[in-house]
């Protein structure tokens, strides 16, 4: 069974007044479990609204969010459990940071789960030793005076702090420099790989995603406009450009070297890919 599912999702914002703008437009999508998942689009093009609506924070205007079966809609209090199950990182957490700690601030959501005092401790430390900060060292340090990547891996260690069985990370690379990304990508990947959760995450840059997602959905107008293995989706470079997204600059200087008149494979999505195809052209050259 899917962890979520999309069922013909429409959302209008402001609906009834003369605002009202469609936001998303017959959305359906199947989630499972253990997906890792680039969300892209251009600015506008419905990403967030549809995020919000898988953890319930927005309720479709037409069709059903459903968490393993369920339809969330018909949930009632119990939505509660949804919230903390889809771990949502908002665009620019740090900005929700306010506690004196560091360990404080981890601890906000647990605290409410009705856990005893070891079970949040221990939940606390591994979500900080996790996005590589130190429970020790850095856990009674202000989240006013560490950087700003620092602060991001922070509000991350919130939510994870809950034990989400799907994580969605709106925009987690926004305004950071290339280090702080490439850090924050690389710490997103090992909680991929160490706690076997389900990511989403939301990006209008196919480099952060390329070498990251085993499955990519671009969004356009509200509607799921492409969606499949990243592999599939680069191939559509013309498309991608159209609404204004590349393909990763890898794949174009592949393809860039085939229009060249060079005999390349041009399905190359990462760096190491296309080294590898590159070597064995230039082996295959040698032994001719
Ligand atoms: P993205 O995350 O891809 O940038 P959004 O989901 O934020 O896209 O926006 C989708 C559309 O909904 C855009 O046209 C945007 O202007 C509109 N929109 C987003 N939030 C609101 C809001 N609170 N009120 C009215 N319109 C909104």
């Amino acid at each position: 069974m899917a962890i979520i599912e999309a069922k013909n999702v429409s959302y209008i914002y402001g609906e009834d007044t003369t605002f009202a703008k469609k936001a998303l437009d017959n959305v359906n999508l199947k989630i499972e479990e253990g997906e890792f998942i680039g969300l892209i689009g251009h600015t506008g093009s419905g990403k967030s609204t549809l995020v919000q609506h898988l953890n319930g924070l927005l309720k479709p205007s037409e069709g059903a969010i459903y968490i393993e079966g369920e339809d969330i809609s018909k949930l009632g209090s119990k939505i509660k459990k949804v919230r903390q199950e889809i771990g949502l990182v908002f665009q620019y957490p740090e900005y929700q940071l306010f506690e004196e700690t560091i360990i404080k601030d981890v601890s906000y959501g647990p605290q409410n789960l009705g856990l005893s005092k070891e079970e949040i401790d221990e939940r606390v430390r591994d979500a900080i030793e996790t996005v590589g900060l130190s429970y020790e060292k850095d856990g009674n340090k202000s989240p006013f005076e560490i950087s700003g990547g620092q602060k991001r891996r922070v509000a991350i260690a919130g939510i994870l702090a809950m034990e989400p069985k799907v994580l969605i990370l709106d925009e987690p690379t926004a305004g950071l420099d290339p280090a702080g990304r490439d850090e924050i990508l690389r710490e997103i990947h090992e909680i991929y790989g160490k706690k076997k959760i389900t990511i989403i995450i939301v990006s209008h840059s196919m480099e952060d995603i390329a070498s990251l997602a085993n499955r990519i959905i671009v969004m356009k107008d509200g509607k799921v406009y492409m969606d499949d293995k990243p592999r599939e989706i680069f191939k559509h470079k013309e498309e991608l450009e159209e609404i204004g997204l590349g393909v990763p600059q890898v794949t174009s200087f592949m393809r860039k070297l085939k229009e060249k008149g060079l005999d390349v494979d041009t399905s190359a999505i990462t760096v190491a890919e296309a080294k590898n195809i590159l070597t064995d052209l230039l082996r295959g050259k040698d032994n001719v």
